[in-house]
């Protein structure tokens, strides 16, 4: 995420860091190279000239040049400039009336359906709501199926709309539904179109019109750029959009959509999608996203990440049975699936203020992922019993979990040696006892 533009405004600020006295000539010339990155990731021209105005105007002035550390007073003027660039205060969803309705409308490919799945399982998880989930692209082959099959991965009741029938329909016994089983917020899955046609824009707007939606967020993809944003401008126009959700945020280096969309629009970004699996929809925060763009990390997302699906009871059997000397390979797989879900550990690591510098000098190193999927795929191939005791995996069964991961015998010792140290290590931490015991400390 904006990764190309992050590196090229880290360049532009180093230097104007570097300057112990600037000059107006010095803020000019880095204003033409913030500029000039703004353009080369494909920001609107119109936001581009705008933005650096302000900034202009506002860093040009004496106390700042004349300041002790006007490098850094310029950079700050452009972090505040920034956040205003992308909405100012994160935007909370409407969800007052009950059912809450949100439509989810957007082009054909944009990342609706996958989006109203992601909306669903936040909606439930972190705001405690009952969602429901309801198909009404009856257009596109397969979508009405993409969503059930989502569903019901998830759990989420889904509407069992059909092809034949006529979308404002669907809507409206899907609502009468939801409010009958006790749903409090129901998802609108509309269909999209390659291109925007008058048919589709009147079938949205009688959607509208007859399930009058508390939200209808607009669903874009990122790594499409300007298109997005005169797509987006379309969208607002006919149906007066409530918000926008950026998807494939993952795979856009470049964040021209993310900058110029709130401008040319006037309608806040609610959300990002950072990949495919359903986990990947984050809340977007103006203050957040200006951070990350200018290298300066993020580390409340960092934080909020690693609480999600965090189950209290579960942590505590976990705490339980490290104690107890009970934690097996099944327990070992268990956690390692959640560090995964976190997401790849690289995009972890952008979130560390300073870390792109870091990661930048390091290079190509190798991501611990792989070596995690390895791992994985060993336990995976032992049996239950194997698992819970590692003790009796001779060479015959090693050889046979070898075969089974594709990996060598001599990987999965490794593994047992591991686990083995692993665990002798953490019952000497535990101590078997209430708290940890720490090791003396010499007087
Ligand atoms: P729809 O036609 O608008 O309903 O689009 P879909 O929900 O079917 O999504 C189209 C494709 O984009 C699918 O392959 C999704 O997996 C993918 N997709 C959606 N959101 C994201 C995202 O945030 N990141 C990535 N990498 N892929 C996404």
């Amino acid at each position: 995420m904006f990764d190309s533009l992050t590196d090229r405004l880290d360049d532009v600020f180093r230097k104007i860091r570097g300057h112990a006295r600037l000059t107006e000539e010095n803020v000019q010339t880095a204003l033409r190279e913030v500029r000039l990155a703004l353009l080369e990731a494909d920001v609107n021209f119109k936001v581009v000239k705008d933005f650096v105005e302000r900034v202009r105007e506002r860093a040009m002035g004496q106390d700042v040049l004349k300041s002790l550390t006007p490098g850094q007073q310029v950079v700050k003027i452009v972090h505040e400039e920034m956040i205003e660039l992308l909405g100012g205060q994160a935007q909370e969803l409407d969800l007052k009336a009950s059912p809450a309705v949100i439509m989810v409308v957007g082009l054909q490919g944009s990342g609706k359906t996958t989006t109203c799945a992601k909306l669903a399982l936040k909606l439930r998880r972190e705001f405690k709501r009952k969602p429901y989930l309801v198909p009404a692209d009856v257009y596109r082959p397969a979508a009405i199926d993409q969503l059930h099959k989502l569903a019901s991965q998830l759990d989420i009741p889904a509407f069992p709309s059909t092809p034949d029938q006529n979308p404002v329909d669907i809507c409206l016994a899907a609502l009468e539904e939801a409010r009958r089983s006790g749903h409090d917020v129901v998802l609108l899955d509309t269909a999209g179109r390659l291109h925007i046609d008058q048919t589709l824009m009147d079938e949205l707007a009688a959607i509208k019109a007859g399930t009058n939606p508390g939200e209808i967020l607009f669903v874009a993809d990122a790594m499409t750029g300007q298109d997005a944003v005169t797509v987006a401008a379309a969208f607002n126009e006919r149906l007066d959009v409530s918000g926008i959700v950026l998807t494939k945020m993952d795979g856009d280096a470049r964040g021209g959509a993310a900058l110029s969309v709130r401008q040319v629009t006037g309608k806040a970004i609610k959300f990002v999608g950072t990949g495919e699996k359903v986990a990947d929809l984050e809340v977007f925060h103006p203050d957040r996203a200006a951070s990350r763009i200018l290298g300066m990390g993020d580390i409340l997302t960092l934080i909020e990440k690693a609480q999600t699906d965090v189950d209290a009871d579960e942590a505590a059997a976990m705490e339980r049975k490290l104690r107890k000397a009970e934690f097996t390979l099944e327990d070992f797989r268990t956690q390692m699936r959640r560090v995964k879900k976190l997401g790849s550990l690289e995009g972890l690591l952008k979130l560390i203020p300073g870390m792109s510098q870091v990661r930048k000098q390091l290079g190509e190193v190798q991501m611990p992922e792989k070596e995690m999927g390895r791992v994985e795929a060993i336990i995976n191939s032992m049996t239950k019993a194997e698992r819970a005791t590692p003790k009796l995996i001779n060479t015959s069964r090693r050889e046979r979990i070898a075969r089974g991961s594709g990996t060598t015998v001599l990987e999965v010792s490794q593994l047992l040696k591991n686990f083995t140290q692993m665990q002798k290590m953490m019952q000497r931490m535990m101590g078997g006892k209430g708290m940890p015991s720490m090791p003396k400390m010499p007087p």
